[in-house]
């Protein structure tokens, strides 16, 4: 196995990871070296076509893509080595993580490794929710990649499960994609965003927002069909061909948890100082994967003042 030696390794070229390597280099670290598993680095950010991104960053308000591009460019410029197709997938020591490229297998050892992993929303099969596995289930991080990375036919009625912030950048995505979002289903009895971006959405998509309802199952055998609900001992189904699963998230931990270390019990993230440093000294953990789920904008801030402290550390 070919054998490397950086200063710092960062794990994952998302907001947080970019913005901790960019800000390293700035401190005059001299190999920081991000590995992200995608293709293309950036992070959720690069499939978030809408606007609201980096106002406390760099102070617009601009689309995902054009902040992930910001970042990418930033981080190339001063310096930072970013390696897209590479996994990180286990801990050969403490400090020595092995990577997975098509170039082979790589056991890159640093004085301080950053674990900028991110966060995703859970899935069907995460939720326990009853009836068979027909196509047509999606997360929003996953209709976000079908419709604007591969541009994929997706469907045509579609009903958004969960109603948080990410709920509703759904079903623009939906719309972008030709499909009717015909309801946005909650269990509970408010919804969890803004106070006033579902009417908005509602006035403009007119979608049902049918709030105290309990998934009974999902309908249909090859592909779905609808979904049962049932609200205060009533059910009934709604007809359609896409399910949205939104939201509800749990933080992409499984390599600090290979590492053994401790989990917060409620967000299920890896149990941090508040110098962002975990229970091994050197080794860090950054943005969604410490508190699911912030703006990006804080992950990036955070991140770049973490940065400083390892640095700080290093020289
Ligand atoms: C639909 C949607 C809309 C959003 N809208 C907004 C918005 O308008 N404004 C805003 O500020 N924020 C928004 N957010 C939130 C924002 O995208 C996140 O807060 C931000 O991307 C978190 O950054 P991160 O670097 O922690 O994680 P991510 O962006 O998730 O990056 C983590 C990266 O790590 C990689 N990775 C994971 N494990 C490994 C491994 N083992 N080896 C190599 N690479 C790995 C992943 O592939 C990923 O690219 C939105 C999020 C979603 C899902």
């Amino acid at each position: 196995m070919k054998q490397t030696k950086v200063d710092v390794l960062i794990i994952g070229a998302g907001p947080a990871g970019l913005a901790a390597a960019i800000e390293l280099k700035k401190q005059g670290i001299n190999t920081v070296r991000v590995v992200e598993r995608e293709n293309v680095a950036g992070g959720v950010p690069r499939h978030s076509f809408h606007p609201g991104y980096g106002v406390r960053d760099l102070k617009r308000f601009i689309s995902g893509p054009k902040y992930a591009n910001t970042y990418i460019k930033k981080a190339l410029s001063a310096g930072v080595e970013i390696n897209t197709n590479t996994t990180a997938t286990n801990w050969i020591s403490d400090y020595t993580l092995q990577l997975t490229s098509p170039a082979g297998l790589e056991a890159v050892s640093a004085k301080s490794i950053i674990l900028a992993t991110g966060a995703r929303e859970r899935s069907r099969s995460n939720r326990v929710v009853a009836g068979k596995r027909p196509a047509g289930i999606y997360t929003t991080g996953a209709l976000q990649q079908a419709t604007y990375l591969e541009n994929l036919s997706i469907g045509s009625k579609a009903v958004v499960v969960g109603t948080e912030h990410v709920s509703f950048s759904a079903i623009i995505t939906l719309a972008h994609a030709g499909v009717k979002c015909v309801a946005v289903i909650t269990d509970k009895r408010k919804h969890e965003t803004v106070p006033v971006l579902p009417r908005l959405l509602q006035l403009w998509y007119r979608f049902r927002l049918i709030k105290s309802a309990q998934i009974i199952e999902v309908l249909g055998d090859k592909t779905v069909t609808g979904i049962r609900i049932e609200i205060a001992g009533r059910q009934s189904v709604i007809n359609c061909d896409t399910i949205v699963f939104t939201g509800d998230w749990i933080p992409d931990h499984e390599l600090a948890r290979k590492a053994g270390f401790e989990m917060d019990k409620k967000y299920k993230s890896p149990i941090t100082n508040s110098d962002g440093q975990l229970a091994k000294p050197m080794i860090y953990a950054v943005g969604n994967l410490v508190l699911p789920i912030k703006a990006a904008d804080k992950c990036a801030k955070d991140a770049r003042k973490i940065a400083k402290v390892i640095a700080k550390k290093l020289k």
